[in-house]
């Protein structure tokens, strides 16, 4: 077996990258004394939520807990019927569990597999006010259709609560991911587009009363110290992490705009080829769509045998998802949804990163090319 020398995530070279102002920024941390919920957090969630636009930031401790929490904020309760798609990690599903609330899983549009909002219109009207709130993915740094799927919750009287967890900076019509729902929970895992160096994550809301509710929430339910209003818990993001997300965030912008670079290399070095392989189909870019490319994914009936091919020539490549949660252990529901099934079955993961060059990206394609005409 080879040496990996191409990953598809490199949390490394993302620290390496910023690492004489990451270094100070833990340092000021160290000095200050101050290590929970101080003026780190504060500072990054004023500037997260200034990124997006606008509105209100809490920070959490990882992106599972933000889903939970801006969940329970807009009033998802035990009982209460929650839907998702099914071609996403089981961090979106283990939220909705963790409220107690039922999972209702959503066909997912093919040419973007997101959540298809004729799919979500029909589900919402067969459940008839049981679903409290949609959960839609922006899968791989691709927005979900959300002027859709907002009309088509609306009018059921669902919420929606956007899990951004790969969509750090992605944008519908000039609008960024997380400014569309009623809130949005954001992970900062190390792989992320927007990652720290350890666990945190971020729920956004463009409401003041709903952003106390989650403050509330992520700390034993205490306004004032020692006196819980609500039933909470302790899900905080700590000093250390915000201020290394503090740097990390002011070259967000840039970092994905390298990942545009690669990503648009790999459409010009592989479309032609792949327009002449029947089976074969390149990630689509929705109108009025701004991708973040979390996820170079191309489609293969043949995937595992480009995987094991890559991998023998050095190049990492990963599968998200293999199994979608309807066909999980834990999630396991009898219900029919072919499209998120075949997208499972065919989707596979080039290396597009920050610390990638394109010289990195010809390597890749050459060999695509070369397993195709084989
Ligand atoms: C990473 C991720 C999460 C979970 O985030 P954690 O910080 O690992 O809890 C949730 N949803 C999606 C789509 C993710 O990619």
């Amino acid at each position: 077996m080879a040496e990996i020398t191409l990953l598809t995530a490199d949390p490394k070279a993302g620290f390496l990258a910023h690492a004489e102002e990451i270094r100070a920024a833990i340092e000021r941390v160290l000095a200050s004394g101050h290590y929970i919920l101080g003026p780190e957090v504060d500072a990054f969630e004023r500037e997260w939520a200034a990124y997006l636009g606008g509105g209100y930031a809490v920070g959490v401790a990882n992106g599972t807990e933000a889903i939970e929490l801006a969940l329970r904020a807009v009033g998802v309760r035990l009982g209460d019927a929650v839907a998702t798609v099914a071609n996403t990690v089981s961090a979106t599903a283990a939220a909705i569990e963790q409220i107690g609330a039922r999972l209702v899983f959503v066909e997912i549009d093919p040419a973007t597999m997101t959540m298809s909002a004729e799919a979500l219109e029909e589900v919402l009207g067969k459940e008839s006010g049981r679903v409290k709130a949609v959960v839609p993915v922006h899968l791989y740094g691709h927005p979900a259709d959300m002027p859709r799927i907002g009309e088509v919750a609306k009018k059921f009287g669902a919420k929606v609560v956007e899990d951004c967890a790969q969509a750090h900076g992605a944008m519908v019509g000039g609008r960024k991911v997380g400014t569309w729902g009623e809130a949005a929970a954001f992970s900062f895992y190390p792989t992320k587009n927007l990652g720290a160096l350890g666990d945190g994550g971020a729920v956004f809301l463009r409401d003041a009363e709903v952003a106390e509710r989650v403050r509330l929430l992520r700390q034993y339910g205490w306004r004032e110290r020692y006196r819980s209003e609500v039933a909470g818990r302790n899900s905080r993001l700590d000093e250390l992490q915000a201020a290394v997300l503090r740097v990390k965030l002011k070259y967000l912008e840039e970092e994905n705009a390298k990942r545009r670079e690669l990503a648009e290399r790999y459409r010009e070095r592989l479309g032609i080829a792949c327009k002449q392989a029947p089976t074969w189909r390149m990630p689509e870019v929705g109108a009025g769509v701004e991708h973040v490319w979390h996820q170079f994914v191309v489609r293969t009936e043949r995937r595992e045998e480009l995987k094991a091919f890559l991998a023998e020539r050095g190049v990492g490549c990963a599968v998200l998802y293999p199994v979608p949660l309807h066909r999980q252990a834990a999630y396991a529901q009898a219900v029919s949804l072919p499209e998120t099934e075949r997208a499972c079955a065919e989707v596979l993961s080039l290396p597009v990163h920050p610390g990638l060059t394109v010289a990195d990206v010809d390597r890749v394609c050459g060999e695509i090319l070369r397993w195709m005409d084989a």
